[in-house]
């Protein structure tokens, strides 16, 4: 997250300092993560925050990492949902704009595989 982003959360929560809780993005423990500016630079203590664009609004756009897992790998990888495409009435539409009905067909579907 940039210190522009930050400095905007903290505006609009009126605090010094924001607390993210939930899961590490890479292995899964449950972490907290405390952010604050410090001398016009963003810090971080106890891992790591990002923010991204999410691809639908449904989507989450903050993610964490603990420390240990930022240490292995700075960056924030996979955190984009697979738009999955098939064949309906004739067109190739993301399943996720299927109405219900096609839906529960597309979950009733079978998969071969032919040699
Ligand atoms: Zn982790």
């Amino acid at each position: 997250m940039t210190k522009e982003e930050l400095r905007g959360m903290l505006e609009a929560e009126k605090a010094d300092e924001l607390v993210f809780k939930g899961k590490c993005h890479d292995c899964g423990r449950e972490i907290e993560v405390a952010a604050r500016i410090e001398d016009e630079s963003p810090v971080a203590d106890g891992g790591s925050v990002y923010k991204v664009e999410p691809s639908s609004v449904s989507e989450d756009n903050i993610f964490l990492k603990c420390e240990d897992c930022f240490k292995q790998d700075s960056g924030l990888r996979n955190w984009r949902k697979t738009e999955v495409y098939s064949r309906v009435v004739g067109y190739l539409r993301p399943v996720e704009q299927w109405n219900k009905g096609k839906k529960t067909e597309w979950s009733m579907r079978k998969v071969y595989k032919i040699k």
